[in-house]
């Protein structure tokens, strides 16, 4: 694990300039890589209560987007939204709006994008989502879209289908763009039965319709991330591919997600996470083993990473604090008022 140094790195510390340890290098604000988090819009008003003061505290660390997720089939369409308008009109923080196509008719997803639109969104991830858990006569929707690569089109359609009906909306959309990005799968896509060589052509098609930047799965390993990019690369995908990471601080979490991607966590991690009765000794192994993915993915090129925070900031945060990410520029540090930066 990095023993990062931190923006205190300049401090005086008495010692004549000869003997001054040398000033470890304090990253431009264009040469940080980025950090964005994944947030789920919560089912209960506790869970929003409590999504309040995360919010608060993942604004802290500066990320340059957070991504809220949509539920299987829509069914969170309403609280997605209204998650991201939160984000949106009280806080600094940017959303992406997840979207997914496959158990909605064209029509619907169309108006669902126009609903987005109005509420001021320019940014959204596009996906094809999965069937419905357990339902096993489920069929995609006879007037629906099949593919994300086909959902990046339509939302490329609809914008420029608004902007040929007003200037106004040229003159935004100018001012603020619309971004779409997409998933990608370093292991391939267990849920579909893909390939990671079927994945590189979806995301081709995903480029050729529009998608500016990728996110992939999670993954535990990095040659797996750095394969995808090199196999993307090979076939003519061009745009960024951001690694998604999972801090690993919670071997039952490890486990659900694993039951639910198809990407098993690393036996050995979890005999070393199940091994630790102390949970604060079991988070910071965690947070050690996530930190060296993370350092290995940056070395290798990835231009940041986007952490799935499953609506809790202490391990994200931690993990930034495990890292050169943690590492912030000045001016893009906490204000006294919010003195929070790990
Ligand atoms: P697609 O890329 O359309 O792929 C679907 C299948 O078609 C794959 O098997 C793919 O290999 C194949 N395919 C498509 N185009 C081609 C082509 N040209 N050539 C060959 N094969 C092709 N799900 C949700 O319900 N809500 C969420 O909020 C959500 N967020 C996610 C965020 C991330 C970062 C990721 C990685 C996944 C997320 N998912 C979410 C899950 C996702 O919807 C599913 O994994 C779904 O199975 C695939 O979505 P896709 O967008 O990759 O689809």
């Amino acid at each position: 694990m990095t023993d990062a140094p931190r923006h205190d790195a300049h401090r005086n510390t008495g010692t004549s300039d000869e003997h001054r340890a040398p000033p470890v290098p304090v990253l431009a604000p264009a040469d940080r890589p980025t950090v964005s988090f994944e947030l789920f819009p919560p089912g209960t008003t506790d869970g929003e209560r409590r999504l309040v003061g995360t919010l608060h505290a993942l604004e802290q660390a500066r990320p340059d987007f957070v991504s809220v997720t949509y539920g299987a089939s829509g069914r969170t369409r309403v609280t997605t939204r209204r998650l991201v308008t939160q984000i949106l009109h009280t806080t600094s923080l940017t959303p992406i709006a997840h979207l997914t196509c496959v158990d909605t008719s064209r029509a619907a997803t169309v108006a669902i994008i126009e609903e987005f639109l109005d509420a001021g969104v320019r940014s959204f991830l596009a996906l094809r989502g999965d069937p419905p858990a357990g339902q096993v006569d489920w069929h995609p929707h006879p007037e629906g879209l099949h593919t994300a690569a086909q959902l990046v089109e339509v939302l490329r359609t609809v914008e420029a289908e608004r902007c040929a009906r007003s200037a106004a909306q040229v003159v935004r959309g100018l001012v603020k763009p619309l971004s779409v990005a997409v998933a990608a799968f370093p292991r391939g896509n267990h849920a579909t039965g893909g390939t990671r060589a079927d994945d590189v052509r979806a995301l081709l098609s995903k480029q050729r319709a529009g998608a500016d930047f990728a996110i992939t799965q999670v993954f535990f390993d990095a040659p797996s991330y750095l394969a995808l990019v090199a196999e993307a690369r090979d076939a003519g995908v061009t745009i960024p591919i951001i690694p998604g990471i999972l801090p690993a601080t919670d071997p039952d979490r490890l486990a659900r997600v694993g039951r639910l991607t198809g990407v098993d966590p690393p036996r050995a991690l979890m005999e070393r996470l199940g091994g630790i009765s102390d949970p604060e000794a079991q988070h910071r192994a965690g947070i050690g083993a996530t930190a060296d993915l993370v350092e290995a993915v940056l070395a290798g090129g990835a231009p940041g990473i986007h952490v799935y925070t499953f609506n809790q900031h202490r391990p994200a945060l931690d993990l930034l604090a495990a890292t050169r990410l943690g590492r912030l520029p000045s001016n893009l540090t906490a204000s006294p008022d919010h003195p929070s930066v790990p």
